[in-house]
């Protein structure tokens, strides 16, 4: 019987966010803290979701009764060659402030014409569960890579992400809007349905 959801994360900002999409799945959420699990996992992938179900398995290890999620995220801008890509958090070195990668990148782009900005936030989510089962689900957020940066919400990347529907960067959207339409959601959400399915077999024996 499934009682927990452990979230392999350290960071709370994603913690809020999973905590808000996972509430009424009526399992407790907890964070790898929460969960009295310390573990530092080598993401050795290849892509987003190689990456996600390295942690989640790695984790799943550690609470084998629980369900344990994890995900993989980062920015693919298409005039570079998809880069900084499953690199998003190591570019630059990972203590460099976003500022100074947001910089770098808006040089990069400096003289490419709209057309070629395109950009995407991607999300992969993966689940393992007791027994050794596991799920993936991923979420895109398509978008260009702005002018200029912009905007005080969100974190990393947000300020130099343009949304075309929104006519401002994702650092200018509310909390609850980026939810919405963000790669993260929809893949929360996409993994969310497959819970529930789990959940419902489970029941129906
Ligand atoms: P992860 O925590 O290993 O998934 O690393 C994801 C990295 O991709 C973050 O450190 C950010 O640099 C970037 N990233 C992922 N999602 C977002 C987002 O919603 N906004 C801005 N940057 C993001």
């Amino acid at each position: 019987m499934i009682e927990r959801i452990v979230f392999a994360t350290g960071n709370q900002g994603k913690m809020k966010e999973i905590k808000m999409i996972l509430g009424d799945l009526g399992l407790p959420v907890l964070s790898m803290k929460e969960a009295g699990i310390q573990t530092d996992v080598v993401e050795n992938g290849s892509t987003f979701e190689e990456n996600a179900l390295i942690k989640a398995k790695t984790v799943q290890k550690l609470c084998p009764g629980d369900v344990v999620l994890a995900d993989d995220s980062g920015l693919e801008i298409d005039f570079l060659d998809k880069a900084p890509g499953i690199y998003s958090a190591r570019y630059m070195g990972e203590t460099t402030p976003y500022e100074i990668k947001n910089a770098k990148i808006l040089e990069l782009m400096k003289n490419v014409p709209e057309e070629k900005r395109t950009a995407r936030f991607v999300c992969a989510i993966a689940a393992a569960l007791p027994g050794g089962e596991v799920l993936t689900s991923c979420g895109v957020m398509e978008g260009k890579i702005a002018y200029s940066a912009a905007g005080e919400n969100g974190f990393g990347y947000d300020p130099i992400f343009w949304l075309d529907e929104c006519g401002c960067t994702s650092s200018e959207i509310s909390p609850e809007q980026k939810n919405e339409l963000s790669h993260r959601g929809k893949a929360l959400r996409e993994m969310k349905e497959q819970l529930k399915n789990k959940l419902l077999q489970e029941i129906q024996g």
